[in-house]
C-alpha cells in the first residue's frame, strides 16, 4: 500500500561546493525525498524524467522500494547547476533547465489517490495544485518551496499553501516570502495563511517549529564534515513525512520527533554528493543519531 505521495523533480545536477563537484549526478526534491522517505515507508513518486536518465538512478529507485508509476518519461531530464562556497548554508544556482518539466501535466495512478500522506516537494506550484486535486479524501499535506518559484509564482505558491496543513521552507525563502529578516515573524506569517504547522529549516542551525499555540526549535545534528548540502532539505522533508506516516500520527509531539529524525536523515546527505552517502545509510545508524541528540539536549 502506497500511504505517502511525494511530488517533485528528477534531475541531472552539476553541484561544486570547496571539497569537490559531480556532473550529471541524480538530484531532484523528488529523488531526495523519496529516498529519505523510504526509511520509513515505501512512498509513491510523481515527477517526470527523460530517456537521458541513466538506468542506475531507476534501479536506485527500485531498490528502496520506491514506487516510480507516477514517473512519466518524456523528452529531457530536468537539469540544474549549483555552487556552494565556505558558507554551506547558501547555494548560488548557475542554470536552471525545466526540460520535460516545463510541459509536465500529471496523472496520478489510481492507487496513488488514496494516500493518507502528501508531500509537495519543490517543483511548480503550479503541479503542486494539479497533484493535490487529484487526492481522494483529505490527505495530511506538506509543502516546500524555492526562491525560484517565490520569485516566478508567488500567488500561485500562496494558494497551495493555504490549502495545506505543513509548510517546510528553508530560512532565506522564509525571509523573502514575507519580505522580513526575522524568522518569527515569517513564522507566524505562514500559519496566517491557512496551515496548522510551519517549519523553518535553518541548515546546520537546526529548525524552527510553528503552530498556533507553540514554538519548538529543533537541533540538527554536529556534523563535522559537510561536503554537499544539496538535496540537504528536500532529505529533510522526506525523512519527515515518512516518520509520519508510518506512525500515522499528526500530533504536536510526533510531528517534533519527525523533524528531529528529518534533521538525521539531511545530516547523512549532507555527507556526501548528491545522494551516494545517503543510499548506503540504515536505519540502525539513523536511529543512532537519533538517541546522541536525545543525549546531548538534556539539561
Ligand atoms: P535543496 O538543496 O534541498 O534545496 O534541493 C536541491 C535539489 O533541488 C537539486 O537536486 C535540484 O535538482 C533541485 N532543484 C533545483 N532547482 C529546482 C527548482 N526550481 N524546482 C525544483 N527542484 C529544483
Amino acid at each position: 500500500m502506497t500511504n505517502l505521495i511525494i511530488v517533485g523533480t528528477i534531475g541531472l545536477d552539476d553541484v561544486e561546493t570547496p571539497f569537490g563537484k559531480v556532473k550529471s549526478s541524480l538530484g531532484g526534491s523528488g529523488s531526495y525525498a523519496s529516498l529519505a522517505a523510504s526509511f520509513f515507508c515505501r512512498p509513491g513518486l510523481v515527477s517526470v524524467a527523460g530517456s537521458d536518465l541513466p538506468d542506475k538512478h531507476w534501479q536506485l529507485f527500485s531498490k528502496n522500494k520506491i514506487d516510480t508509476a507516477g514517473v512519466e518519461k518524456t523528452g529531457k531530464t530536468f537539469r540544474w547547476s549549483g555552487k556552494y562556497l565556505f558558507d554551506m548554508n547558501e547555494v548560488k544556482t548557475k542554470k536552471t533547465e525545466l526540460n520535460s518539466l516545463a510541459n509536465f501535466d500529471p496523472t496520478l495512478p489510481p492507487h496513488f489517490r488514496e494516500a493518507k500522506f502528501l508531500f509537495l516537494g519543490n517543483i511548480d506550484p503550479t503541479i503542486q495544485l494539479q497533484v493535490l486535486k487529484q487526492m481522494k479524501g483529505k490527505p495530511f499535506a506538506a509543502i516546500d518551496t524555492m526562491d525560484y518559484w517565490i520569485e516566478l509564482k508567488k500567488e500561485k505558491l500562496l494558494r497551495v499553501i493555504s490549502k495545506i496543513q505543513l509548510v517546510v521552507m528553508n530560512e532565506s525563502e522564509a525571509r523573502m516570502l514575507f519580505d522580513t529578516p526575522n524568522l518569527i515573524k515569517a513564522g507566524r506569517e505562514l500559519l496566517n495563511l491557512g496551515p496548522d504547522y510551519a517549519v523553518i529549516k535553518k541548515g546546520e542551525h537546526g529548525a524552527l517549529f510553528f503552530s498556533h499555540n507553540a514554538f519548538f526549535s529543533a537541533p540538527s545534528y554536529p556534523l563535522e564534515e559537510v561536503k554537499d548540502p544539496t538535496g540537504a532539505g528536500d532529505s529533510f522533508a522526506g525523512g519527515l513525512m515518512g516518520y509520519l506516516t508510518i506512525t500515522g500520527d499528526t500530533s504536536e509531539k510526533n510531528i517534533r520527533k519527525g523533524i528531529v529524525y528529518g534533521s538525521i536523515i539531511a545530516s547523512f546527505c549532507a555527507e556526501g554528493f548528491s545522494l551516494n552517502y545517503l543510499s548506503s545509510t540504515k536505519l540502525k545508524d539513523i536511529k543512532e543519531r537519533y538517541n546522541l541528540i536525545k543525549k546531548i539536549r538534556k539539561f
